[in-house]
C-alpha cells in the first residue's frame, strides 16, 4: 500500500504533483485550523511522513498524534520548527535541504542590506508619487567598503561574506567556533562584533542559545548609523528592543526577511521608514523551489525504498 504523506504548507504546485504521483497526499493547510487536531487523529493510522518547511514543522503534539510517523522531510535548511528531541526519542528520521538554497538566501541578505542603506523602497515610491521633479530625495548611505559582521559563518553566512567581500567590505564573524581556514576576523562576543561593524547580518541557526542573540546591548554597540539584517529567524532579535532603537534613532536601519511572530508584523515596525521588510522569501525563487522539491521527494523515495538518505539530520 502507498504511504501517506502530510504536506504542511502548499510550497509549490510541482511538489504537490510529484508527491501525489507517489504517495497518498494530505494537504494540511486546507483543513480549517480548529479541525486540524481531529484531522490528524482521523489519519493517524496512515500518515508515515510529514513534509515540513522553514515556517512550520511538526511539534511534539503533532508527533504524538501520529504514531506511525517514520520520517520528517524538511523543505528548508532551518530545523527550528521541528521538535528534534521528540523525533530522536521516537526514532523518527529527519532530512533537510542544505546547500540548495544558500545562494538565494545570501543574495537576499545583500539585497536587504542595499535596499535598507540606499532606501530603495522609498525611492521607488518617490518616483511613483511623481515627486522626482522636486529633486529632494534624501541622501542615502554607501554600502561598498563598510565593515560587515556576520553572526553564524555556516553555509549561508559564508556565502554572504563572499558577496560582501566583492563589495570591498571587511568581514568579521561570530559562530560557536572559530573557523580554522577562514581569513575573516573571529569574535567570541556578539557585542564586540557589533561594535566593530556597520552592518550586522544574522545567519545562524535558531536554538535556545541564539534566541534574542541580537539584544539591546548588541543594538547599542552597533550604534545609530548601524544596520541589522536578518535572513535567519525572527526570534534571533529582541524585536521590541529593535523597534524602540529604530524609532528613537539609536539604530540606523533594519532589513528583515523574518519576524518574531510572522506572518504578523508589529504595527510600530510598519510605521518606520528605516526598515525594509520581506515575507520570509529568502529562498523563494522558481529555481530553488524546484530543487528543494526534488530533494524532499528524493529523501522520501530513498526512505520508503530502504536506500541511503541524501541529506539526513537524524
Ligand atoms: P548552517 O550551515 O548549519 O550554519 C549555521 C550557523 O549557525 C553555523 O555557523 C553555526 O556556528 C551557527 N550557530 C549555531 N549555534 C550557534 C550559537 N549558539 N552561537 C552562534 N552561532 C551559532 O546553516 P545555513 O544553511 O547557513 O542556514 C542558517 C540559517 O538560515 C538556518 O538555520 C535558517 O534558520 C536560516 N534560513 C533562512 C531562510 C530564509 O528564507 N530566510 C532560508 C534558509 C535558511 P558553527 O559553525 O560554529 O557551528
Amino acid at each position: 500500500m502507498e504511504a501517506s504523506v502530510l504536506l504542511i504548507r502548499p510550497l509549490s504546485a510541482y511538489i504537490q504533483q510529484e508527491l501525489s504521483k507517489r504517495y497518498i497526499l494530505f494537504k494540511f493547510w486546507q483543513e480549517p485550523p480548529h479541525l486540524r487536531r481531529e484531522f490528524l487523529r482521523k489519519h493517524s493510522n496512515s500518515i508515515r511522513a510529514v513534509v515540513a518547511n522553514g515556517a512550520q514543522g511538526p511539534d511534539a503534539e503533532m508527533i504524538d498524534l501520529l504514531p506511525l510517523l517514520e520520517i520528517v522531510a524538511s523543505h528548508s535548511s532551518g530545523l527550528d520548527k521541528i521538535d528534534l528531541d521528540k523525533c530522536r526519542e521516537r526514532g523518527i528520521t529527519v532530512t533537510y535541504t542544505p546547500d540548495a538554497l544558500t545562494d538565494e538566501v545570501a543574495d537576499m541578505a545583500i539585497l536587504l542590506t542595499l535596499a535598507t542603506m540606499r532606501r530603495i523602497c522609498e525611492a521607488d515610491q518617490y518616483v511613483r508619487r511623481s515627486e522626482w521633479k522636486n529633486v529632494d530625495f534624501k541622501l542615502t548611505t554607501k554600502f561598498s567598503g563598510k565593515a560587515v559582521g556576520i553572526i553564524g559563518l555556516g553555509r549561508i553566512g559564508s556565502a554572504i561574506a563572499k558577496r560582501a567581500e566583492a563589495f570591498g567590505c571587511s568581514i568579521g564573524y561570530h559562530s560557536r567556533s572559530q573557523k580554522p581556514n577562514s581569513r575573516y576576523k573571529y569574535y567570541t562576543s556578539v557585542v564586540d562584533l557589533a561594535s566593530d561593524s556597520q552592518i550586522l547580518i544574522i545567519a545562524c541557526a535558531l536554538t535556545h542559545e541564539t534566541r534574542h542573540i541580537v539584544n539591546r546591548d548588541v543594538i547599542d554597540a552597533l550604534g545609530k548609523n548601524g544596520v541589522v539584517v536578518n535572513i535567519a529567524r525572527g526570534s534571533h532579535i529582541d524585536e521590541a528592543e529593535l523597534i524602540s532603537a529604530l524609532a528613537e534613532g539609536r539604530l540606523g536601519g533594519a532589513g528583515l526577511d523574518v519576524l518574531e511572530n510572522e506572518p504578523e508584523a508589529p504595527t510600530q515596525l510598519l510605521g518606520l521608514d528605516n526598515v525594509v521588510l520581506s515575507p520570509h522569501v529568502g529562498a523563494s525563487t522558481v529555481e530553488t523551489r524546484k530543487v528543494l522539491a526534488d530533494l524532499v521527494v528524493q529523501a522520501l523515495d530513498a526512505h520508503f525504498s530502504g536506500k541511503p538518505l541524501p541529506t539526513p539530520v537524524i
